[in-house]
């Protein structure tokens, strides 16, 4: 499948292209944050990766179990803190993710210029 091998090679991750795309194909290329689906578009393959659930910066073992397929955007937003568990990571995550929208909505619901009621 060349989609594995392009998102896996574009991006500098720490572990062998053998090891990421078995992490992505057991989580079936979904975001295991935000799921968003890795198979759906040449797109969404693009911003597939894999996430330490505990950060290499935090002694993060290489290991499957602290191993995710994730996306781009939530492994940006994930950051280098330290979560209890990857049930904790996905709440902060979604949580995060549910601002950014309403802070986009809010400026694309409000063009200069336009009505807004208060
Ligand atoms: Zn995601």
């Amino acid at each position: 499948m060349p989609l594995n091998i392009m998102t896996l090679t574009r991006v500098d991750m720490p572990v062998s292209q053998a090891e990421g795309l078995k992490i992505l194909e057991r989580d079936e290329f979904r975001c295991r944050y935000c799921g968003l689906d890795g198979k759906a578009s040449f797109e969404n393959a693009l911003v597939m990766s894999v996430d330490f659930i505990v950060p290499r910066a935090r002694k993060g073992k290489k290991d499957p179990a602290n191993l995710v397929a994730c996306c781009r955007p939530c492994n940006m937003i994930k950051g280098t803190r330290v979560y209890k568990s990857i049930e904790d990571a996905k709440k902060y995550v979604l949580a995060r993710r549910e601002e950014m929208r309403q802070a986009w909505e809010s400026k694309r619901s409000h063009p200069a210029g336009g009505a807004v009621s208060a």
